[in-house]
C-alpha cells in the first residue's frame, strides 16, 4: 500500500491541469508532471519555469517583451500574494502553432499555509472557448447564405458611422430587393428561391472585399450593402455591377422572366445631429423609386 504523501503526489502527477506552488518571492517551489510536460512541449526554458525558477520574472520577463496578457497575469498573481484578493481567475489565448487553445489561470493562496505558499494553476478551456466562437459566430450570421444578419450588422454600422463622423469621410449604403420574388418561389418552390438567395449572396459576398464593408441579409429577399469611405458616385458604380451580375446568373422562371434585382443608393458624410439609421431609411426611399420606375434598376436618394 503507497502511503498517503506518495498517493497524493501521484495523485497530482495524473491531473491535466498544471499546477505549480509558488512562495512570497514567486520562487517555483513544486510543479507537477502536467506543469512540467507543457513546458517542455512549448519550448519554455525549465530552469526559469520548472522547480527553483521564478514565475513573477517569467510573466514580467513576457511582459516587458510586449505580452501584455503576461503582464496582466503579473498583476493578479501579485495581487494575490499581497492578499489584495482572495484568488485571480485569467482567461488567455495560448495559440500553438498547429492549433488554437485558451487556457485559465488561477492563483490562490495554498489552503492550511496562506501566509507563505500560493499555487498556480492552468487548465485548458478550448473546448468551452470554440463553442463560444461557434455560438458568437451563429448568432451574428444568417444560415441560408452566410452573410451578416442584422444583429451584427447594426453592431458594424455604428462603429462604421462614429470612425466616419471622426474622419468626416462618406459613408454610403445600398439596400437591394430582388424583383417579383415571390412570383419566383410560386413557379418554382422555395427551395429553388433559397437557392437564388445563396448565389446573391455570394455575389454580395464578393464585392464587400474591404474591412470596412459589409454584405448583410438583411431580411426576407431583401440585402444591404455598407461601403466605408465611399462617395455616392461609387456606391452607385457598386450597385450598378452587382446588378448587372445577378442579371447575367441568367436565373429564369415562368418560362422566359428573368430575375433581376431592384437597388437603392444613399451616401453620407455622418453629422453628430443624424443618426446611422437615416442611412438605411434614405436608401429604402431609394430603393421604393427603384421599384416604382420599373425594377430591375438602381435608384439614388
Ligand atoms: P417586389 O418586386 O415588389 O419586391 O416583389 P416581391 O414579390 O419580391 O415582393 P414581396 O414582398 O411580395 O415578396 C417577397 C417574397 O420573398 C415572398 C417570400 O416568399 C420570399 N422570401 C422571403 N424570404 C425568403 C426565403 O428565405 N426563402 C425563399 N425561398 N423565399 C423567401
Ligand atoms: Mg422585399
Ligand atoms: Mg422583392
Amino acid at each position: 500500500m503507497l502511503d498517503q504523501a506518495a498517493l497524493h503526489a501521484l495523485l497530482l502527477d495524473s491531473l491535466e491541469e498544471q499546477i505549480a506552488v509558488i512562495d512570497r518571492e514567486g520562487t517555483i517551489v513544486y510543479v507537477n508532471r502536467a506543469w512540467t510536460t507543457f513546458g517542455l512541449e512549448n519550448g519554455l526554458a525549465l530552469a526559469s519555469a520548472g522547480t527553483g525558477g521564478n514565475y513573477l520574472a517569467v510573466c514580467s520577463v513576457s511582459g516587458s517583451r510586449g505580452d501584455s496578457l503576461a503582464g496582466e497575469a503579473e498583476e493578479g498573481i501579485l495581487d494575490v500574494l499581497a492578499g489584495k484578493r482572495a484568488t485571480f481567475h485569467f482567461e488567455y489565448p495560448c495559440h500553438s502553432p498547429t492549433e488554437k487553445r485558451w487556457f485559465m489561470m488561477r492563483a490562490a493562496p495554498l489552503h492550511g499555509d496562506a501566509e507563505s505558499l500560493f499555487v498556480i494553476s492552468h487548465h485548458n478551456i478550448t473546448q468551452r472557448k470554440l463553442a463560444e466562437e461557434q455560438i458568437e459566430y451563429l448568432s451574428l450570421h444568417d444560415p441560408l447564405t452566410g452573410l451578416a444578419n442584422r444583429r451584427h450588422f447594426n453592431r458594424f454600422l455604428g462603429e462604421e458611422w462614429r470612425r466616419s463622423l471622426r474622419n468626416r469621410s462618406p459613408l454610403s449604403f445600398v439596400m437591394f430587393d430582388l424583383d417579383h420574388f415571390k412570383d419566383y418561389n410560386d413557379d418554382l418552390g422555395h427551395l429553388a428561391g433559397d437557392q437564388c438567395l445563396v448565389e446573391v449572396g455570394q455575389i454580395l459576398r464578393m464585392i464587400a472585399g474591404r474591412p470596412d464593408d459589409m454584405a448583410v441579409r438583411y431580411g426576407g429577399e431583401e440585402f444591404g450593402l455598407l461601403l466605408g469611405n465611399t462617395s455616392l458616385e461609387d456606391a452607385a458604380k457598386i450597385a450598378e455591377a452587382v446588378r448587372q451580375k445577378i442579371h447575367e446568373l441568367d436565373i429564369r422562371y415562368s418560362g422566359t422572366r428573368r430575375m433581376t434585382v431592384s437597388a437603392g443608393v444613399y451616401s453620407v458624410i455622418p453629422d453628430s445631429d443624424r443618426k446611422e439609421t437615416s442611412l438605411v431609411r434614405e436608401a429604402d426611399k431609394a430603393l421604393y423609386l427603384a421599384k416604382q420606375q420599373g425594377r430591375n434598376r438602381i435608384a439614388c436618394a
